[in-house]
């Protein structure tokens, strides 16, 4: 017998949550050829995993890869950390179907103003030409496609380095019939439209549809125009991803019913039948002050207790989490001034908004504005414990450096918000801490259920990312090592290695419908990662989200690969896997 590759001596965790074994694993082409002792056989390539396991390509069940593939086509990010299929155009969120509007999502961080500017919330919803025009002239990006099926033929000629699962997303498809009059329910005529768009997304390759209930457009769709919407996908085979309604409108007092929010995506599944998977699974209660960790359990119990109740009625329904809990979101800021963007925005530059920070007025301005919780990033009505968890982290004003903004008012006799500003004002560029180590224990109740995943929610993007404008997003920390936070924390240290492992594996494979992927077994596509468990090392910070983990060493996606001894080789060997 000959194989292309053999890889020998590991231990084969084969993604179905069965204990690990000693096997060798031959590959053909883009597949598993064989699976035991390979001992005699003949290979172009032998690797040897002696002291590592081998596992099928992670699959991430919730992320935003699509956004930046086009930029950043060889996956970088993702790889390095064992990914190997990608589950995207979620939140709402697709790249496609577009007609006049294009919707923002967040990686337009470089250039959104050029589009709509906007001092306090984001117009969510702007100009496709004017999108056009900025994306070319900063991101040397061509927004050349309009059908769901002219786009997935782009991203396939960019080669990615890792499988897109794409679903098409009903806040872009809402852009697409609506445009910026967006503030309303849908008439009938448009929501028949949006059923169309829908439909033909499908027809082209969408697994499935997702919706996101915090942002426009999406957020002002009714529950009929939802069900509707959904049951499109759904009568054509698609799985349906719900960002539950949380915040709400991100202005003003949004809505702080967080538990409804979950209710009214499992109503939209038990009304259309749809496969259901809960996105980034949080409380769906929020307990003020900031809770003890026997609270914080019990609200975590309690949103399970709503899913377990949905799952006894029937409901086919699953549920990801976002493994680190460093802070949550797509992008990420490390300073601390980014509580005041707007005002951070208006400045231009850190510098500068220590310096206005000096006038009275400017203070009383912002202070009126926050203090009457106008502000999403910082809204002392919805959390009025905001000043406990503002820790300030590296900074020139050694005072304040460990210190919460409550702290720093204590020992001040000032208002929070006043020694928050103070804090900026004396150093403009002081970052703010993030607990790093440790495991949170509302993740642990999570990832112990059976039906939990893991999504990192995250875009593609190299160690250079970053905006260059305030207030100077960098990727979130899960960007370059949720799975690896998961395999170490929450497979290892939690659940056992197989079972963490078929999470990331076999489970979602079949959730999602995927026949050919997610375990080790011959015939199946050789999507592969070798690692040492005990050696995986989640190294980004707040500070630094940046840094690639420790402990993987080789990637495989679709037979080629990815990753060699430790180093990508960048070889663009996925493919969109059209439904
Ligand atoms: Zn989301």
């Amino acid at each position: 017998m000959s194989f292309d590759v053999i890889i020998r001596n590991g231990e084969v965790i084969d993604g179905t949550g069965s204990p690990k074994s000693a096997k060798d694993i031959g590959i053909k082409g883009d597949a598993i050829a064989a699976v035991g002792d390979l001992s005699g056989a003949q290979a172009g390539r032998m690797i040897d995993a002696s002291g590592q396991v081998v596992t099928p390509g992670f699959i991430d069940m919730h992320d935003h890869f699509d956004q930046t593939v086009l930029l950043y086509p060889k996956a970088q990010s993702a790889l390095a950390q064992g990914i190997t299929t990608a589950v995207t155009g979620q939140c709402g969120f697709s790249p496609a179907p577009l007609d006049k509007h294009y919707t923002a999502c967040f990686w337009e961080w470089n250039w959104w103003d050029r589009v709509q500017p906007r001092k306090y919330y984001q117009e969510a919803v702007g100009d496709l030409d004017k999108v056009k025009t900025a994306a070319r002239e900063v991101d040397g990006l061509d927004v050349n496609w309009a059908t769901f099926g002219e786009w997935l033929n782009r991203v396939e000629e960019a080669k990615p380095g890792l499988n897109i699962v794409p679903l098409v997303g009903h806040g872009t498809v809402r852009t697409a019939v609506i445009g910026s009059d967006y503030r309303r329910t849908a008439t009938s005529d448009e929501i028949a439209l949006m059923k169309r768009y829908v439909e033909q997304a499908m027809d082209e390759g969408a697994g499935g549809i997702s919706n996101g209930m915090d942002y426009a457009p999406n957020a002002y769709s009714s529950v009929e125009e939802s069900c509707e919407v959904i049951a499109a996908a759904v009568r054509k085979g698609g799985f349906f991803s719900s960002h539950w309604r949380r915040t709400g409108l991100r202005e003003g007092f949004g809505n702080a019913g967080l538990i409804q929010g979950i209710k009214e995506a499992i109503d939209i599944a038990k009304k259309t039948g749809a496969r259901l998977e809960v996105a980034h699974l949080s409380p769906g209660y929020l307990v003020s002050p900031n809770p003890t960790p026997k609270l914080a359990a019990c609200a975590a119990e309690e949103t399970l207790a709503l899913l377990d109740e949905a799952l006894k009625d029937g409901v086919d329904l699953s549920f990801d989490v976002i493994p680190s809990h460093l802070s949550g979101g797509v992008i990420h800021t490390r300073h601390i001034a980014a509580a005041l963007t707007p005002w951070l925005k208006e400045a231009g530059s850190l510098e500068q908004f220590g310096r206005n920070l000096t006038a009275p007025d400017l203070r009383q301005e912002i202070s009126d504005y926050v203090m009457s919780g106008k502000w999403y990033g910082l809204n002392p009505i919805l959390q009025p414990g905001w000043a406990g968890t503002i820790v300030v982290g590296d900074t020139g004003a050694a005072e304040f450096a460990g210190k919460s903004i409550a702290d720093i008012a204590r020992s001040t006799g000032r208002h929070p918000l006043d020694a928050l500003m103070d804090v900026i004002s004396k150093d403009p560029h002081a970052t703010r801490a993030e607990p790093s180590g440790g495991t949170d224990e509302v993740k642990r109740i999570f990832f112990k259920h059976p039906l939990a995943m893991v999504g990192i929610d995250t875009f593609l993007v190299d160690h250079t990312a970053g905006s260059k404008v305030p207030p100077y997003y960098l990727p979130n920390p899960n960007t370059f090592s949720g799975m690896a936070r998961f395999v170490k924390l929450y497979a290892l240290g939690l659940l056992g290695l197989e079972e963490g492992i078929r999470r990331v594996t076999g489970f979602p494979a079949e959730r999602l419908g995927l026949k050919d992927r997610g375990v080790i077994a011959e015939g199946k596509k050789a999507d592969l990662v070798v690692f040492r468990p005990e050696a995986v090392v989640d190294k980004s910070t707040s500070e630094e989200p940046r840094q690639y983990p420790e402990g993987f060493s080789w990637v495989f996606v679709n037979g080629q690969a990815a990753m060699e001894d430790g180093r990508l080789t960048l070889s663009g060997n996925g493919r969109v896997l059209r439904r």
